[in-house]
């Protein structure tokens, strides 16, 4: 996968490449604006701010989740989390599947896109308290579903994201409040599937 490394000894916040209001009605724009300019943004504060001294300044961000520990760990796998969860996203489409090999391996491991889907929101509903669900690319080349706690990142256990839906309050409270599966349900509107058919291809 693609490394993402500091610039000048800092990561960067992302540009997000669709306005605040493009995900409207699954993710409004005063969730957006919060969760990326608010809660991304401390994420990333904090881990530029814990860099120095650390032993990983100068690391790809990638390499930091899988190899730091306490609240560096904790901050760099939030701030790729989000990265990851907020470049894979583009307006909602009504009819909106994946196509070529990723298609084709979603039928092989689920029997059909709408098996995997059922399968990834009742991981994500089904994740006590906060956290992510995931889905990756195993060390066999097999797809996985994770339920991963708090800032965990599948990097951590040796599989390849993909994938992901936050179920941290903050994603979905003021659209939903206690509705996690309505909104997870209403989330594949919102995928960008070139962008998780770049990420399976890579
Ligand atoms: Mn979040």
């Amino acid at each position: 996968m693609n490394k993402t490394k500091p610039v000048n000894g800092k990561f960067e916040l992302i540009r997000l490449p669709y306005g605040l209001g493009a995900l409207e009605p699954v993710i409004s724009a005063e969730t957006l604006r919060f969760h990326h300019g608010k809660h991304l943004l401390t994420y990333l504060n904090n881990v530029n701010a814990a860099l120095p001294g650390s032993g990983f300044e100068g690391m790809p961000l990638e390499e930091i989740v899988q190899k730091a520990d306490g609240a560096l760990l904790n901050n760099a796998g939030q701030l790729l989390n989000h990265n990851m969860y907020f470049m894979q996203f583009a307006p909602v489409q009504a009819d909106n599947f994946p196509n070529g090999p990723l298609a084709a391996a979603i039928d092989v491991e689920y029997g059909s896109f709408e098996n995997f889907k059922q399968a990834f929101v009742k991981a994500g509903a089904g994740l006590f308290g906060s956290g992510w669900v995931w889905l990756s690319v195993d060390p066999d080349g097999k797809l996985v579903i994770t339920q991963e706690s708090n800032a965990s990142n599948p990097l951590q256990h040796g599989l390849r994201p993909l994938l992901t839906m936050d179920v941290w309050e903050h994603a979905y409270y003021l659209d939903y409040q206690n509705r996690r599966p309505d909104h997870l349900s209403a989330m594949w509107q919102i995928i960008d599937w070139d962008i998780i058919e770049g990420r399976y291809n890579s």
